[in-house]
């Protein structure tokens, strides 16, 4: 899937249109983490070194109702990245209305050229993917570039039917998702083996089809978190008060016929009488949850067992956490396998949300391969799914 890079075109005096991930936390007008701004900074420093300007794009939250409505505007974020950037950053009231055609205008190379235009979603073209918005906006740029990795899975209109407007002119990937198509697709299709993949989390039907896609790509699956309940159920095993999702039983049966040795269940859990850090706790056999118990990570066997799979790895790649890590002692599952993944030599890959917290809060996110920034497309990418707004882009 390799795509054509934004350090791959010569950008002197072009402007390229960057859809962003600008879709910061903020408290008011303050912006209470700027990671994401932070990671499109390699991006936008690429335009402007080569002599390029740029037009930046990107939602914030979901806006309804009155389209201008302020608790959702860019502009605190056009201030953040002036001050990362050291440079101004000119800031449109509007997307494709008169404010942005004149500071579209108004562009110049190097110290004025930076625009962000307002939040993508006060424009209900974005969300219709409408073509007449997509052409307004293909209009401004002569090459448009995707460095939005959290939202590639969508085809809102700045994601694919721009791209898909801008006819011959460049179409190219950002560094940040050049990254992540690179760990999260090109290295899971010809991976060093043996490939080991850790899936937990809460509930297995959110990751039925990433533990198929896996299985056929892995040569061991390790499953934690409650979902290995559902499966234990599977099993007509106890699960006491375990989380569990009866109604995926009998998908949980098809994935165990179907994974047969290469998915691999707990040997032991760890449970408690309540969820909470002070409650009484208990290690029991998998498939022997006491009735009063429910169970809140995997057991040390386990931990231990999963530990060594993972050293003996050439690839992993690891999405959701083994139990409740946001109680300790119930961290405990998730801990293991984190720093296992830390010390292996494999090439690592942390799919995003929980287990990227997770790595993160353990402080071992410097010491694996990728971390990846997308949650739900990092689920859809480890599900083998194509991206139409990667596949619209220009081949390397
Ligand atoms: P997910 O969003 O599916 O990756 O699930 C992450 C959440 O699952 C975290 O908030 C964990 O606390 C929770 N979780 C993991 N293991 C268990 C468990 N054994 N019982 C209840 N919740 C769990």
């Amino acid at each position: 899937m390799a795509k054509r890079s934004i350090s791959d075109l010569d950008v002197a005096g072009k402007t390229v249109l960057v859809r962003v991930d600008f879709n910061v936390p903020l408290d008011g007008d303050r912006i209470t983490d700027d990671r994401r701004i932070r990671m499109a900074l390699p991006t936008i420093q690429t335009i402007l070194a080569g002599g390029g300007r740029a037009i930046l794009m990107s939602h914030l939250g979901r806006p309804t109702g009155e389209p201008s409505d302020s608790q959702f505007s860019l502009a605190p974020v056009a201030k953040r990245l002036a001050e990362l950037l050291g440079q101004d950053v000119s800031f449109a009231t509007d997307v494709v209305g008169e404010d942005a055609r004149s500071k579209v205008a108004a562009l110049r190379g190097g110290e004025g050229g930076v625009l962000l235009l307002e939040n993508l979603r006060f424009h209900p073209g974005e969300k219709k993917g409408d073509s007449e918005f997509a052409h307004a906006l293909a209009g401004m740029a002569d090459a448009y570039c995707n460095d939005a990795f959290g939202t590639s899975h969508r085809t809102d209109a700045s994601m694919f039917a721009v791209p898909q407007a801008m006819d011959n002119r460049p179409k190219v990937v950002g560094l940040l998702v050049a990254k992540e198509i690179q760990y999260l697709s090109d290295v899971l299709q010809n991976p060093a083996r043996p490939f080991v993949a850790i899936v937990g989390g809460k509930k297995v039907s959110d990751k039925i089809l990433v533990i198929k896609n896996l299985l056929t790509i892995c040569d061991s699956v390790l499953i934690g978190g409650a979902m290995a309940y559902t499966f234990s159920l599977a099993k007509g095993e106890k699960v006491g008060k375990s989380f569990v999702e009866p109604d995926r039983v009998d998908l949980a049966k098809e994935l165990l016929a179907v994974g047969g040795d290469k998915l691999v269940l707990p040997v032991d859990t760890h449970c408690g009488d309540d969820f909470s850090s002070d409650c009484n706790k208990q290690v029991v056999a998998a498939g022997e949850v006491p009735d009063e118990m429910e169970g809140l990570d995997i057991g040390p066997e386990t931990a231990t067992q999963y530990a060594d799979l993972v050293r003996n790895a050439k690839t992993v790649v690891w999405n959701g956490p083994m139990g409740v890590f946001e109680l300790p002692p119930f961290d405990a599952g998730t801990r293991a396998v984190a720093e296992a993944i830390a010390e292996s030599d494999a090439v690592s890959i942390i799919g995003g949300g929980d287990s990227a917290a997770a790595i993160e809060q353990l402080g071992f996110a410097d010491r694996v391969t990728h971390v990846s920034t997308g949650g739900g497309a990092s689920l859809a990418m480890l599900e083998g799914k194509r991206f139409e707004a990667v596949d619209v882009l220009d081949d390397a």
